[in-house]
């Protein structure tokens, strides 16, 4: 979601007449922002902290996302930050400047009133060069209603709003005009697509974006257990286009810590959707696991481990619980040591790790479609890319590969890297 903010602030620029450079020389310098963790707002604060210092005779320094639309005051009162923009007008950017330019005083712009929304699919987007040429990122939600007890999303980027189907449909008809095959539908929670203005579900979005020209590869993010339903999975199962893997966030394995999470379902219904995807087929499927959550005991991390070992992903997004202000578990008792934390989250890491390898194992012999992204870091002579499960493997092949989708046979596993051979 911040990589496609970023791009829609990059063009907002752009078409200002502004070019990407260097931050020392820079006359604007914009940090789009992550408030999920303490970790990411530290860093961006840092980071701020340093451009600011570079531009203190010359230049605007930005702070746009979620970090400005949590502590966007304290940011400018801190001197941090020049402007602080939310996330709602990330791609006013270029309007914001000029207004600030005409009057200082006008720097704090994190409204989240849905009429000050920034709509997403900006036709500038359509034919703007970006580094993967034939990818696109489209929002097709923005915000989230759910709340989780531990996320600061819902405070941050508002509630739900949905995209109408047909100006989606229309924006993704123009993309393979400029070369673009693949996309990705992006929502905090893209099953919920819809629910909020009656338009069509989900799936049939899904299947919908399926049949225009020129698309050959649909990823979608985030999808969460309590909405994905059959109907989706059907769908990946039986249509070519959309990529078979599924991110199904579990967050913990303890119903009891589900509960006070918030998710919305129990483990019982997980392992159904679980085993309703491997019904239907080799589907790739990850997950985010969030250890120590307040209260969480040493059984119940034992119980997530036990779930995870017993679902076996092919990867997964494993964080140590980070209280955030503003949330409802921030003020719950009990928070866990950091020592408890780490040490819950290194076990869990070292067991996913193995799960991932094995995993990769199992897929030697088998035939897969795969998108060539970039030449290896390591060898002029081997490229790697994302498989149509979204698996990232290497294979032989020179840099006229990139942006071309081969079908590949997987030959070998080295440590955690999956290696075929075009077939
Ligand atoms: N909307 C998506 C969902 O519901 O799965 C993901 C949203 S969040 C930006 C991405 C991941 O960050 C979550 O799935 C969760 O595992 C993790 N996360 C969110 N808040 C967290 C917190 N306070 N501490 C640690 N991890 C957190
Ligand atoms: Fe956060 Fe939950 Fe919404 Fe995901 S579904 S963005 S974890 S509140």
């Amino acid at each position: 979601m911040n990589i496609s903010d970023s791009e829609l602030i990059a063009a907002s620029l752009e078409k200002e007449g502004l070019v990407k450079m260097d931050m020392i020389d820079a006359d604007v310098v914009v940090f789009n922002t992550c408030s999920v963790r303490k970790h990411a707002e530290d860093r961006a604060v840092a980071r701020l902290r340093e451009a600011k210092a570079h531009k203190r005779k010359r230049g605007i320094v930005i702070a746009a996302g979620c970090l400005s639309q949590h502590i966007g005051t304290r940011l400018l009162e801190d001197k941090i930050c020049d402007i602080a923009v939310g996330p709602y007008e990330s791609p006013n950017i270029a309007q914001i400047i000029r207004e600030f330019l005409k009057d200082n005083s006008r720097n704090l712009f994190i409204s989240s009133e849905k009429d000050d929304f920034a709509g997403r699919l900006h036709p500038s987007l359509i034919m703007r060069p970006e580094r993967e040429h034939w990818h696109r990122f489209v929002t097709i939600t923005h915000g989230c209603e759910n709340f989780c007890t531990y996320c600061i999303v819902p405070h941050v980027r508002g509630p739900l709003i949905s995209f109408n189907s047909e100006e989606i449909i229309d924006f993704i008809k123009q993309l393979p005009r400029s070369g673009v095959f693949e996309v990705t539908l992006l929502g905090q929670n893209v099953n919920q697509f819809g629910q909020d203005n009656g338009d069509i579900s989900f799936c049939q979005l899904l299947e919908r974006v399926s049949t225009i020209p020129g698309i050959e590869k649909i990823n979608f993010m985030t999808s969460h257990p309590k909405d994905f339903n059959p109907d989706i999975i059907r769908q990946i199962a039986n249509n070519n286009t959309i990529a078979r893997s599924i991110h199904l966030p579990l967050q913990s394995g303890s119903d009891e810590i589900l509960k006070r999470m918030n998710r919305g379902y129990n483990v019982k219904h997980y392992i159904e959707l679980i085993d309703s995807i491997r019904q239907a087929g080799d589907i790739a499927i990850t997950t985010d696991l969030i250890v120590g959550f307040p209260g969480e005991t040493e059984e119940q991390h034992k119980e997530s481990m036990a779930l995870i070992k017993e679902i076996g992903y092919d990867d997964a997004y494993m964080y140590a619980y980070s209280p955030r202000e503003g949330t409802v578990s921030a003020k719950y008792d009990m928070q866990l040591s950091k020592e408890t934390k780490n040490r819950r989250l290194t076990e869990l890491i070292t067991m996913q790790r193995e799960i991932t390898v094995s995993r990769l194992d199992n897929l030697i012999g088998k035939k897969e479609k795969i998108v060539v992204e970039r030449v290896s870091r390591k060898n002029d002579n081997e490229v790697s890319g994302k498989t149509f499960s979204n698996r990232q493997a290497v294979l032989a092949g020179s840099r006229d590969d990139i942006g071309k989708i081969f079908t590949i046979e997987y030959e070998k596993v080295n440590g955690a890297t999956l290696y075929g051979k075009k077939v």
